[in-house]
């Protein structure tokens, strides 16, 4: 798998699929979360609502509908509030191992990811980076490009040297 990163908006990516960093609740939120949704417009919650009654489990993925994105599936991943004391890193890296899997169970050989819990979950930022592509290089997918959407240019630089 080739992994890239661009600077950008997730939500315009034209891939297979582009992942949120959603919560547990699934049912929107701020950051990209709210980008998502807005930019899919209310199939991608409808969607979750009739796929995720009861929520999702922290560390965990599944998949909806993207909407009116450019992609066809939204991977929703549940990164750990390290704000709120979820500092377990096997929570944030397992958010892109369950990514890959729903990506290999959907057929998507491109996908976007955003940085996940780097943002009002307050993981930090270079270390977001290393369990997000130490993860996405161990782990075996029949995903063919992994697109790192850095959100600003402190991000795109970060990941970039890391990369
Ligand atoms: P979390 O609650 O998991 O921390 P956030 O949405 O607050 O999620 O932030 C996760 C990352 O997504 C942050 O690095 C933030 O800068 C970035 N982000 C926010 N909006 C977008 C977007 N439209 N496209 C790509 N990345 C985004």
């Amino acid at each position: 798998m080739d992994i890239e990163v661009v600077e950008g908006d997730i939500t315009a990516q034209e891939v297979d699929a582009v992942v949120n960093a959603a919560n547990r609740r699934m049912r929107g939120g701020g950051g990209v979360d709210g980008a998502i949704h807005r930019a899919g417009g209310p199939e991608v919650l409808a969607d979750c609502v009739r796929r995720f009654p009861a929520g999702l489990a922290t560390g965990d993925a599944g998949w909806t509908t993207a909407g009116l994105m450019p992609a066809h599936w939204v991977i929703h991943v549940v990164g750990p509030n390290h704000n709120a004391g979820e500092t377990d890193r096997s929570l944030l890296t397992s958010c892109y191992r369950r990514a890959l899997e729903v990506a290999d169970e959907l057929g998507a050989r491109s996908v976007a990811f955003p940085l996940v819990s780097a943002g009002v979950y307050g993981w930090p930022r270079e270390d977001a980076v290393d369990a997000a592509l130490e993860t996405l290089r161990a782990t075996q997918t029949q995903v063919e490009v992994a697109r790192m959407v850095a959100f600003g240019r402190s991000a795109y630089e970060l990941i970039a040297g890391r990369l």
